[in-house]
Order: structure tokens, then C-alpha cells, then sequence
């Protein structure tokens, strides 16, 4: 679950019905003795995704019986992973975004546009059902000016509004059909949990493409090989872990090392999400990195790199190192320094490299300059703070740590060699600091 999402604990049940009257059927005491609702009851779940969007957004949805109920809960985890993703990595005012695949409730948009005042949606879907209700549910809401509906033929591509927009996309997501077939809807894990009589509220064109979600998101992945920068952050969830090796090889074919994988989880129910970018903003190891032993060998590079100084007795004392250090390094300046509110024991700079002019090779003269077209394009940017380490370290002996986070540039070992310079010449400043860990 998304540190943000408030559904980090089930509802009151007993609450909710009280407040939104047409939940009040589906809710019974438990013999535990708590209010709950039968989750395997399709009208049960219709009602409480109203009642939460009713209740918690102000927002009045209308579902379909025949097709899917997105649980709010899930889809926000999503939202949240977007707006992390493009808070750290978009500067524009105004944030365009593409959900593919919106379906009848338009869940994404909503929630998004409720969420984000500064955000605008375009939307697509196959299905001409899921199009009118999601105009519908647009309209009711009044964002009729902020969330268009295209309905696109199956068989174009899947990012169309990319391919004839003339202005770019901050991100792009959706959350597919993951199955390739009925056979392998009936397969899955989930589908088995549900039980023999399940009745599963997804239509087939929501849970069933040709190929299942790989081959959907690689097509994705194909048709952004062409828009490459048209769009930020390209994005998919997906329904099975096993999918995204086979996404993460073809990131590898073609080059691209700058990508994201994230886990969401909501009760039984387990998704993933996968984004990827052909622009030089690096995300922190936070947004798109997960500690999953299966996936482990798949995952992105650190972003983060963490440099601890045994020796050094305080954060000011490395926090000065650091800004004594940095002055001294060729085309290498601090853009902004702070100190975090939520925090008195760190120090966070900004800084901008023009050229790589610390590694051994630019020192000895056998680096080509690098030429920078502008000042607002430097190789490198990094933030750096200077922090105490957490008191589950022996925090008596090695009490600080240098914290770089990749912000910008094309090139890793640009970022990696920069922070091994730095944390160098702070211990041959000064020795007393140790040899850094
Ligand atoms: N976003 C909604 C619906 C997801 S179901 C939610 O999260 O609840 C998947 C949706 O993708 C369905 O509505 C289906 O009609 C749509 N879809 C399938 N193929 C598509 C394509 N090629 N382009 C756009 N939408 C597609």
C-alpha cells in the first residue's frame, strides 16, 4: 500500500452505510463482531466504491453491471505512484496525462483530477459501452473540460492521442486486459481464489487481449520507441509478476535504463506497475525501485548512493566538508541548499555539473570537453545530502553519511564517479573522517 493511500485500514463499514444510505443492504456484523460487506457480491462492491467516491472525493459514480468495479483503494495506489513520479521529475504548471483503457468508471482521471487540481486527462477505450458511461461519469462530475474520451478502433495504436497530439504528455498509464485468453483467465491464481461459483464483474474486452499484458505493453513500449520525449513517463500496471522480466528484456534491447518498477499492495490482491522514460530525469530509488528477491536481478540501478564517514563526529562538520569540497571541483556549482524542515540533523545542496572534470581522465587532459549547449543543460544534476545515520546503526561510531540522489543526466557513470570523487576528497581532506564506507 502506498504510504499515502488512507485506506491504509479497512473502512467502518457500519459508518460508511450510515452516511451513504444505498451501501446500507450489503453491510452485516461479522462473528468477530466488526461491520463488513461481502466482497465476493458484485452489487456489495459497486456500492462501496460509490459510497468511497461519494464520501471521500465528492464525486458521483454510476457502474455498469456488466462491467468492472474498480476497488478505489487499488486505483489509488497507482495515482499515488503518478503523482510521486511527477513531482519529482515534471516542472510544468499544468500536467497532461493519457489513460488508456479508462473504462466505464474513468476511475483514473477522477480520482486524479480530484486529487491534482493542475492535472488534465486524455482518455481511450475500445469498448463503445465503457465510452458512454465514462462521458457520463465525466459530465456528472462537471470535468468535462479537464477529461476528454476518445474511442479508438482495437486494432490502431494503442497510444493514438500521442501520435497526432502537437504537445507532449507528462505521463502516460493504464491498466490493461492481463489475460490472453478464457483459458488463462481461468488459470490464474486469482480467478481459482475467487472459488467455483465466483462471479467475476470484468466483460471479456476488459480482461482479455491477444498476447495478454505483455504483448499489450509492448506494443506500448514499441510505439514510445517512436515518440520517445513526446511523453515523460510512459506507464502500465500489470496483473502478473511474471510479465515483467519480459518487459524489463526488451527495456534492455533497446537501451533504455531509465525505468521504474513498483508493487501495489492491497489486501490478498497484488499488482505491479512499470514505467519507463527516454528523457534524462532520474526518479529516487524510492518511486521505482522494490526489495523483491524474485525481481531482484531486474530492477533499475540505484539512483541513491549512500557514502558513510566513520570518523566524522557531526553532521555540520560533514555538511561544511562537503560545501569546502565541492567549491574546489571545476564547473561544478551548488543551485540550491537547504535544510529540511522535518529534519535538524541534515543539509540538503543541489548541484549542477557542466562537465565531467573530476574523473582521472578529464584531470590528465584525455577527456574530450564536453560542450554544453547551455547553461541549463549540465551533465549532471545531484542532490546531496548531508544526514545522520538511523539510530539502528551503531550511530556512536559512524554517525553521518553522505546521501546522493541522481536527479538528471544521460550518463550513470557520470553520477557514480562524481559521488566517489566527492566522498574521496573529503576523507583525503580530511583524514579524520575515515576512509568513507
Ligand atoms: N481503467 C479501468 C478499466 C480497466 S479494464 C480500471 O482500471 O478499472 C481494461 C480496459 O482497456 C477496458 O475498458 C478495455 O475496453 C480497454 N481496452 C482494451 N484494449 C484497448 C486498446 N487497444 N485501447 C484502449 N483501450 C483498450
Amino acid at each position: 500500500m502506498h504510504p499515502r493511500n488512507p485506506y491504509n485500514e479497512p473502512p467502518d463499514f457500519a459508518d460508511l452505510a450510515r452516511r451513504y444510505p444505498p451501501l446500507r443492504p450489503h453491510v452485516f456484523i461479522n462473528h468477530t463482531g466488526s461491520s463488513t460487506i461481502n466482497f465476493k457480491s458484485l452489487p456489495a462492491q459497486r456500492r462501496l466504491t460509490e459510497a468511497l467516491f461519494h464520501l471521500d472525493y465528492g464525486l458521483s459514480l454510476t457502474l455498469p453491471d456488466d462491467r468492472l468495479c474498480p476497488p478505489v483503494p487499488n486505483r489509488l495506489n497507482y495515482v499515488l505512484w503518478l503523482q510521486d513520479i511527477v513531482k519529482s521529475t515534471c516542472g510544468s504548471d499544468t500536467i497532461r496525462g493519457l489513460d488508456i483503457g479508462t473504462g466505464a468508471s474513468a476511475i483514473y482521471p477522477l480520482l486524479a483530477c480530484r486529487i491534482e487540481p493542475t492535472w488534465n486527462f486524455v482518455t481511450t477505450d475500445i469498448d463503445e459501452r465503457s465510452v458512454q458511461f465514462a462521458k457520463q461519469n465525466i459530465s456528472r462530475n462537471s470535468m468535462d473540460s479537464r477529461i476528454f474520451v476518445e474511442h479508438v478502433p482495437a486494432d490502431g495504436p494503442i497510444l493514438q492521442p500521442l501520435h497526432t497530439s502537437s504537445t507532449g504528455f507528462d505521463f502516460t498509464m493504464c491498466n490493461p486486459p492481463f489475460y490472453s485468453s478464457a483459458e488463462d483467465v481461468s488459470r490464474s491464481t486469482e480467478f481459482k481464489e475467487l472459488g467455483p461459483n465466483a462471479v467475476c464483474s470484468g466483460a471479456e474486452v476488459e480482461m482479455i487481449t491477444p498476447g495478454g499484458e505483455t504483448s499489450f505493453v509492448a506494443r506500448i513500449f514499441s510505439e514510445s520507441l517512436q515518440l520517445r520525449t513526446k511523453c515523460r513517463w510512459y506507464t502500465s500496471m500489470l496483473g502478473k509478476m511474471s510479465s515483467i522480466p519480459d518487459i524489463v528484456s526488451l527495456f534492455r534491447e533497446h537501451s533504455v535504463d531509465n525505468y521504474a518498477i513498483t508493487e501495489f499492495v492491497q489486501g490478498q490482491t497484488r499488482r505491479w506497475a512499470i514505467g519507463w522514460s527516454f528523457q534524462d530525469a532520474r526518479l529516487p530509488d524510492t518511486f521505482a525501485r522494490i526489495s523483491n528477491p524474485t525481481l531482484k536481478n531486474i530492477m533499475p540501478s540505484r539512483n541513491t548512493l549512500h557514502h558513510a564517514f566513520p570518523g566524522a563526529r557531526s553532521v555540520d562538520i560533514l555538511a561544511s566538508a562537503l560545501r569546502s569540497v565541492i567549491a574546489l571541483i571545476n564547473g561544478v556549482t551548488v543551485a540550491s541548499s537547504a535544510t529540511p524542515a522535518t529534519s535538524e540533523h541534515s543539509f540538503t545542496m543541489l548541484v549542477h555539473a557542466q562537465s565531467n572534470t573530476w574523473s582521472r581522465a578529464a584531470r590528465r587532459g584525455k577527456l574530450p570537453e564536453i560542450v554544453c549547449a547551455s547553461q541549463e543543460s549540465p551533465v549532471l544534476r545531484c542532490s546531496i545530502e548531508s544526514r545522520e545515520r538511523l539510530s539502528s546503526y551503531t550511530s556512536r561510531d559512524i554517525p553521518c553519511q553522505l546521501v546522493f540522489i541522481w536527479v538528471e543526466g544521460k550518463d550513470r557513470l557520470i553520477f557514480e564517479s562524481f559521488a566517489s570523487h566527492v566522498s574521496r576528497q573529503i576523507t583525503s581532506t580530511l583524514p579524520e573522517f575515515g576512509d568513507v564506507i
